[in-house]
């Protein structure tokens, strides 16, 4: 049983939804985090685009939070897959959205024409950036933007130019979060809620990551030495760094956690990818095996 399950109702309604409009759709651009691309992927999305033959612009987001070396081994990965164009991009830099029209362009050649309009659908899991992206794009305020996970927005659709119209879909997710190692990723990234409990487990899940891929960060960060460290003690180093106390003098497990949390979703740690394709594999290939 997975540690983190979640499927509030209104996902299948967004499904519905979702499954309707893509008739009309002539490019799916899905968002995912750059710093867990398959594990912020929802695999519906894939299924429907591909059941109706439709390109698809993958945009790698959040590109100044994920580990340069990784977006790069990520975006070979998607662009050997068919009808695929992979872009890594940050919604805060113009420039990188400036291009996401031209993009899209290209994998519909057929339309952009006052007759025949592009018809562009953004999809993706909550957080990932669609509404900034959508904000970017029509350059003023028009979706709500939100640092809470899985905030529901009503379908939008929208002009860009004369030629080329956005839809906006309500966040898509899992139907059903298949392997642990992708609900933490998720709440790690602050794509899921959790509860204080979880969080907990999700902090030394991500420990335990950044022992494995980047331990020189931990160490710039927090000044320990990581040799002989698990997950739990990197948190309690932190906890110790900091003096995190609760009452009696004991080590503040739960604001020790958070702190790396914190430290990891903002960005102060350093650039970090969760995931590269060798490491999915791996992990797939582990839960096959289960
Ligand atoms: P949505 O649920 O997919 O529509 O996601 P939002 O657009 O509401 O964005 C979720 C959070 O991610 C917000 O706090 C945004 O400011 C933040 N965000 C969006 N794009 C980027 C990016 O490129 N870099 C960083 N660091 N944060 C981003």
């Amino acid at each position: 049983m997975p540690a983190i399950q979640w499927f509030p109702g209104h996902m299948n309604a967004a499904r519905k939804k979702a499954e309707e409009t893509m008739e009309n759709t002539d490019v799916v651009i899905e968002v995912v985090d750059a710093r867990l691309p398959a594990a912020s992927s929802n695999p519906m999305v894939e299924k429907l685009r591909t059941f109706r033959s439709r390109p698809c612009l993958k945009i790698l987001n959040k590109t100044d939070l994920a580990d340069p070396q990784a977006t790069a081994e990520w975006i070979k990965f998607y662009e050997s897959q068919p009808n695929v164009t992979a872009y890594a991009m940050t919604t805060k830099k113009p420039a990188d959205v400036n291009k996401i029209p031209s993009l899209c362009k290209k994998l519909a050649p057929h339309r952009g024409v006052p007759t025949k309009p592009l018809r562009i659908m953004i999809m993706g899991i909550p957080n990932v950036g669609k509404s900034t992206l959508m904000n970017a794009l029509l350059k003023k305020r028009v979706a709500k933007v939100g640092d809470e996970p899985a905030v529901t927005k009503s379908q939008q659709r929208i002009y860009l130019d004369q030629f080329t119209v956005l839809t906006d879909t309500p966040g898509l997710m899992w139907p059903k979060i298949d392997m642990d190692s992708d609900g933490f990723m998720l709440a790690a990234s602050h794509a899921i809620g959790t509860n204080a409990v979880i969080e907990e487990e999700v902090a030394v899940f991500l420990a335990e990551v950044l022992l494995e891929r980047y331990p020189e960060l931990l160490t710039a960060r927090y000044g320990f030495k990581t040799e002989g460290m698990d997950g739990v003690a990197v948190i309690e180093g932190v906890g110790a760094r900091r003096g995190y106390r609760v009452k009696g003098g004991d080590l503040d497990f739960e604001k020790s956690a958070h702190t790396l949390l914190l430290d990891y979703r903002t960005g102060a740690l350093g650039r970090i990818s969760l995931e590269t394709p060798p490491s999915r594999a791996v992990r797939l290939a582990q839960h096959a095996a289960e």
